[in-house]
């Protein structure tokens, strides 16, 4: 009966959230208790180096675990709360608790590699967003260089972009951009930008090994970022065949269903973090 209850209402929610109806603000003040309840989630899907096979990072993946809704996934939840504003509570939850996840990964004498999380381009453009990660650095004592924001494209266009990154970089943390490809970076602006690395969208990834044009762009973002000293990393991957392509194609790290979900920290933990190799589990597929 819970479950069903729980199916019937998710599938509510997702509904409501196209709707722009009065239960829009019904989920708004569920998605405000729950924060204060602690349902948000972290998941946690690991990072490949595409040469070794080695697992050398993480993303962290936000949820919303309901106790009776069940669980409710970012796509559903987090445009409704750009749209509130409570991106700002739950973007400070998420950097709070991967500070921490990373915190007790070091002091069990783990290594998580460099863990990356998301950012909404609304809560970097909020004015303490910096101010955030650094007091979130200095009271967690997490090394800078284990953390990495995931900012997308769409976020970046704003004049005050180029001094944001600056401040962000200056911290130590490295920054990523998300779903690359699908935005409208300019070269100009790329240029300029203090990154270290292009996510290229799954988008791109899905269509590598039949789509000539697919293949095409991503060996066009593989080149710029090659020129550019950046690195790149496909999101996505789900065939032998696809990282076959992107071996080739030269792209240095990914990650996706063929290899690891996103799972939760325990078992995050106990797949990728504690093995006899260390994180050295290059015979995985
Ligand atoms: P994203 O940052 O581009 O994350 C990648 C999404 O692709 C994740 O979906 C991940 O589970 C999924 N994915 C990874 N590998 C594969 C694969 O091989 N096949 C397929 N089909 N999917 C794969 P998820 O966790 O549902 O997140 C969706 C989006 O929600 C994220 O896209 C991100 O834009 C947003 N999001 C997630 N967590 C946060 C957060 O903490 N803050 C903010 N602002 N946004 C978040
Ligand atoms: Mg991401
Ligand atoms: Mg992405
Ligand atoms: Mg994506």
């Amino acid at each position: 009966e819970a479950k069903r209850r729980g199916r019937y209402t998710y599938a509510f929610y997702t509904q409501a959230l196209t709707e722009g109806s009065t239960r829009r603000l019904e989920l708004e003040q569920a998605l405000k208790e729950g924060i204060d309840r602690d349902e948000l989630v972290l998941f946690y899907q690991p990072v490949f180096d595409v040469e070794t096979g080695q697992c050398v990072g993480a993303e962290a993946l936000v949820r919303w675990e309901h106790p009776d809704r069940g669980m409710i996934s970012p796509g559903t939840f987090i445009p409704l709360a750009e749209d509130t504003g409570l991106i700002l509570p739950v973007g400070c939850w998420v950097m709070t608790e991967v500070a921490r996840q990373v915190r007790a990964w070091l002091d069990q004498g783990l290594d998580p590699g460099r863990v990356s999380f998301n950012v909404s381009s609304q809560q970097l453009h909020n004015a303490p967003f910096v101010d955030l990660l650094e007091e979130t650095l200095r009271s967690s004592g997490v090394p800078a260089g284990s953390l990495e924001v995931e900012l997308t494209e769409s976020g970046l266009m704003a004049e005050e972009t180029i001094g944001l990154l600056n401040r962000i970089r200056g911290t130590g943390v490295d920054i990523a951009i998300d779903d690359f490809g699908t935005g409208y970076s300019s070269l100009a602006y790329l240029r300029r930008f203090p990154v270290e690395k292009l996510k290229i969208d799954r988008g791109f990834v899905e269509g590598v090994e039949d789509s000539p044009e697919a293949r095409s762009i991503v060996e066009g973002v593989v080149a710029m970022a090659r020129a550019l000293g950046l690195r790149t990393q496909a999101e996505g991957v789900e065939t032998r065949e696809q990282l076959t392509v992107l071996s080739a194609l030269g792209a240095d790290l990914y990650q996706g269903f063929l290899r690891g979900r996103p799972v939760p920290a325990p078992i995050y933990e106990r797949q990728w973090l504690i093995t006899d190799t260390g994180r050295s589990v290059s015979d995985g597929v």
